[in-house]
């Protein structure tokens, strides 16, 4: 029997955020068992604490990544964190922001895994529950496509695909989401977005603290970054981050197969309810 986990100590991460620009920070606290992922907004003059789950998952701000939301306060782009959580099998955890969207920092979730093995896990005495799938499933919605096959670990074959000279495909298999596997070939990947995208993104008040140094910036041609990119194929790796974390919105681990095709933010939040409607909860 798997027990659940929590860190082992204390660690915080600060940076700016991507959307607002302002200073922000993170600090991870050990949990008690069951407690699950928490979040609190110390910024708020009513500390208001938001659980990272689906039932709090707010679909509608899909540019602005994975948003969480309770009594009117919300936490955006909390994606990375959670990718590193579920990777890392850490069960619960508590983390006290001080703003409305935790550091973007490079783009990536690297600073973040490396604040996690700086802190250590440590099981609790209480057994671990997965969200397990015994029958195959097939989900779609718009253009996006996903399916779950039962395995005895989370596994992702994610593809992307754009109507775009420069980046038309990619797609990648990870067969077993653990924390070295994570850390090798997920976490270094950093966010990107098309030239184009960023004159909306800024008019509407997105994107504020996005620079070349936290962003993959792709024009028709190529990447206009100095950087070369971490990997050949670090969009769909990217990808892969960004729906691991969004998957762990479920509130347990998931062991399962997961085929995705197209993802993003806003339907991974709808293929996680289904998927919860499908799954089994097992040890
Ligand atoms: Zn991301």
């Amino acid at each position: 029997m798997e027990k659940q986990t929590t860190i082992s100590k204390d660690t915080a991460v600060s940076g700016i955020g991507l959307h607002t620009g302002k200073n922000s920070k993170v600090v991870f606290k050990p949990a008690q068992a069951n407690t699950g992922i928490k979040f609190i907004r110390v910024d708020l003059p009513k500390k208001t604490e938001i659980k990272a789950d689906w039932t709090n998952a707010q679909g509608i701000h899909a540019v602005r990544g994975s948003v969480i939301a309770k009594n009117g306060a919300e936490i955006s782009t909390i994606e990375h964190i959670m990718a590193c959580l579920h990777s890392f099998a850490i069960d619960n955890v508590i983390i006290e922001i001080n703003s409305a969207e935790p550091p973007i920092l490079d783009g990536s979730a690297l600073e973040f895994a490396n604040a996690l093995v700086k802190a250590g896990v440590q099981e609790l005495d209480c057994p671990r529950e997965y969200f397990i799938i015994d029958e195959p499933f097939d989900f779609k919605i718009e253009k996006t496509k996903y399916s779950a096959a039962p395995n005895d670990r989370l596994a992702i074959d994610c593809a992307i695909g754009f109507d775009h000279p420069f980046l038309k495909y990619q797609h990648l298999i990870i067969d077993s989401i653990d924390r070295d596997n994570f850390i090798k070939e997920i976490a270094p990947a950093k966010t990107f977005c098309f030239d184009f995208e960023i004159e909306y993104l800024q008019q509407h008040n997105l994107s504020l603290g996005g620079s070349f140094d936290n962003a993959v910036v792709i024009g028709a041609q190529g990447i206009l970054n100095k950087q070369p990119l971490r990997y050949q194929d670090e969009f769909v790796r990217h990808k892969i981050l960004d729906l691991i974390g969004d998957l762990y919105l479920a509130g347990k681990p998931i062991k399962a197969k997961i085929i995705a095709d197209k993802p993003g933010h806003q339907n991974n939040i709808s293929f996680v309810k289904e998927l919860i409607k499908k799954a089994r909860i097992g040890g």
